[in-house]
């Protein structure tokens, strides 16, 4: 018979399989029983709409069983088995599913963590050559007659060929290694051991997982004698975890849940566990993820939870149960009240549906906001991961989510320590008397926003200015407006107003006394400003640049990077500002007559500067670098 090669990148699992040295080697129990409830779960599915399937729900179960002497362990299903091809496509390459994300998260790291990380994730299948030397799986695929028998010994390949079997379903059988030092495989071939398991891993399993086991029971003739029978024990109490009382329930049994289920190798940092009567009955299992999945800000992240209907799953990814904004959380809504044959798009208009989808959202607000308030380590840990997506949320919809999120996204900001984060409550607890706005400046970085100018001259006035580092930011605040009747100020416009009226009285006179200075310095630049004007808001630097008018620089930068974003249509108005304090100023007024040329360079040289201060590219930098020599 032709030996068949693996995929090689089944290969390469297989030989991390075979030669693991990982410690959680009895998780391949629950990989195999799960991979059975699902072929029960496509069977059952279909049988609702399949009457050929004519069989009841009481008849679907998993059987384990094992011979110690031949030393196997076989678990069975009588669920949609296998063809020849979906043998060989399935057992013969990877699977799609868990393994890609397992791939993805492991990317560049060294085999210790490697081999961790399979017991976290599960590598289904695979995962029985932990602990056996030889796997035959024969099956028999529903409407089929032929039956076929897969059969590989690890990495060197796999055969296929036709076998006998009369009723649909898969069983897998395993040739348990012999016992090592280290090891005691044999273990696994008790029914004890395989009890544990089942209890510790697959206890919600929604079909009875069973298995014949010894028991011993008085003589029927002689009740004083006992005798070994064989009787069908029952090893699941098949209620799913949802459905258990949460008082019930460990953090480690819902963080197993989690992983297993949403494939992660880190604990969720938050579930929510809710049990709905009354207007909509459902349970509701929600999971608060430590880290945004590798994909979840590109297009290939698909959110949703998925739905169950009593205890069965009409849908992976239910979309319209979860908000975008939300988007991050995994999980899963059970609700009886929604029919089981239900169509997508019956579905998008359900009534029920959206009701609970309205309550889900809301509770997860509520828990994000105790989460803040209660635990601000880890609501930094959780705004690292997914604030991006929150603030995209302010935005979307023409800012129809303000009111959910507006409380919930956070910024850094000058006063705050380096790192943290504050929320626009604080920010305004902590505003003197006197100011007026929010203030708010944007930047690459932290470090370079302090160091702007503009900021300098808010912060010297004892005002607190945010600082926004993310493309989406200042979009995001221009959709808020106003935060409890707080205009949101860029420390960068023209249109700061934190000088007292003296201050501006005795800037007015200034501009006038210098106008024909700074109307000289327009005409040098030509049209690239709309205005050069003194302003006594900066404290140390000579010059600035802010804006004038909607688009601020920074939004004029965020466009210009998008996609067949033209830079040419969105261009911010800008102002150059003069330090009325700054000995330059003078200088180039005294300038001005004697030497009108110079005082054109240097005003092409100041501007210069503001540009690079403000995060500005510059036209034409070697001709900047040989007026700066020439002054040298
Ligand atoms: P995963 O379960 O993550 O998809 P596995 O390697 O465990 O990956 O299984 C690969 C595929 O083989 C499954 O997706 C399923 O289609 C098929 N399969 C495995 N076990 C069974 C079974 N007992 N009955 C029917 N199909 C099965």
């Amino acid at each position: 018979m032709e030996k068949k090669q693996f995929q090689t990148e089944s290969k390469k699992l297989l030989d991390m399989m075979v030669n693991s040295i990982y410690t959680h080697k009895e998780i391949f129990l629950r990989e195999l029983i799960s991979n059975a409830s699902d072929a029960l779960d496509k069977l059952y599915f279909r049988s609702l709409t399949d009457d050929s399937v004519a069989r009841d729900r009481s008849e679907y179960e998993i059987r384990i069983s094992t011979d110690p002497e031949k030393r196997t362990l076989s678990v069975s299903d009588n669920g949609c088995g296998m063809g020849r091809e979906e043998l060989e496509t399935n057992l013969g390459t990877i699977a799609k599913s868990g393994s890609f994300d397992f791939k993805a998260a492991n990317k560049g790291e060294k085999n210790a963590t490697e081999v961790d990380v399979i017991g976290q994730f599960g590598v289904g299948f695979y995962s029985a050559f932990m602990v056996a030397d030889r796997i035959t799986v024969e099956s028999l695929a529903f409407g089929e007659s032929q039956a076929w028998r897969w059969e590989s010994s690890g990495a060197d390949g796999y055969t296929v060929e036709p076998c006998e079997k009369s009723t649909p379903g898969t069983e897998v059988t395993l040739y348990i290694k012999p016992d090592t030092e280290d090891e005691k495989y044999s273990d696994y071939l008790t029914t004890y051991k395989i009890r544990e398991l089942v209890r510790k891993y697959s206890d919600y399993i929604r079909y009875p997982i069973r298995m014949k086991v010894e028991e011993s029971v008085p003589k029927e003739d002689n009740k004083e004698e006992y005798e070994k029978v064989l009787k069908d024990e029952t090893l699941n109490s098949m209620i799913p975890l949802w459905k258990k009382a949460p008082g019930e329930i460990s953090d480690e049994e819902y963080n197993r849940f989690y992983q297993d289920k949403f494939f992660d190798f880190e604990a969720p940092l938050k579930t929510i566990h809710i049990r709905a009567e009354g207007g909509a009955t459902y349970e509701a299992l929600l999971f608060i993820p430590a880290h945004a999945p590798y994909n979840y800000y590109t297009k290939e992240y698909e959110k949703g939870l998925q739905l169950y209907s009593s205890g069965v799953m009409i849908m992976e990814k239910c979309a319209d149960l979860i908000p975008d904004h939300f988007g991050f959380v995994r999980g899963l809504v059970d609700s009886a009240d929604l029919s089981l044959n239900i169509s997508r798009e019956m579905l998008q208009h359900d009534r029920q549906l959206k009701v609970i989808a309205r309550a889900i959202a809301k509770k997860i607000r509520n828990e994000l906001e105790k989460m803040r308030d209660g635990d601000r380590t880890k609501y930094d840990t959780f705004f690292d991961a997914f604030g991006l997506q929150l603030k995209y949320g302010l935005y979307a919809d023409y800012g129809a989510h303000k009111e959910d999120l507006q409380d919930l996204v956070m910024f850094h900001s000058a006063a705050s320590e380096k790192g943290k984060y504050k929320t626009l409550k604080e920010y305004l607890a902590a505003m003197p008397e006197a100011q007026k706005d929010i203030y708010y400046a944007c930047g690459e970085t932290v470090d370079q926003i302090a160091m702007l100018p503009s900021v300098e001259g808010v912060r010297s006035r004892g005002y607190d200015v945010l600082y926004l580092t993310d493309d989406v930011d200042e979009f995001a605040l221009k959709m808020l407006g106003e935060y409890e009747g707080k205009k949101f100020v860029n420390v960068c416009t023209e249109n700061l107003d934190i000088a007292t009226e003296e201050e501006k009285e005795a800037l007015k006179g200034k501009n006038e006394e210098l106008k024909p200075l700074l109307e000289a310095m327009k005409k040098a630049l030509d049209n690239e400003v709309k205005d050069v004007r003194l302003t006594n808001t900066l404290k140390g630097h000579a010059v600035n640049l802010v804006s004038e008018g909607d688009l601020s620089v920074e939004m004029e930068k965020v466009l210009g990077k998008m996609p067949g974003g033209a830079t040419g249509y969105a261009k911010a108005s800008l102002i150059l500002e003069l330090n009325a304090n700054h000995p330059v100023v003078e200088k180039l007024h005294a300038m001005l007559q004697q030497d009108p040329e110079k005082v054109e360079t240097d005003t092409k040289i100041l501007y210069a500067q503001a540009r690079l201060i403000a995060g500005l590219s510059l036209e034409n930098p070697s001709q900047v670098c040989d007026w700066i020599c020439s002054l040298i």
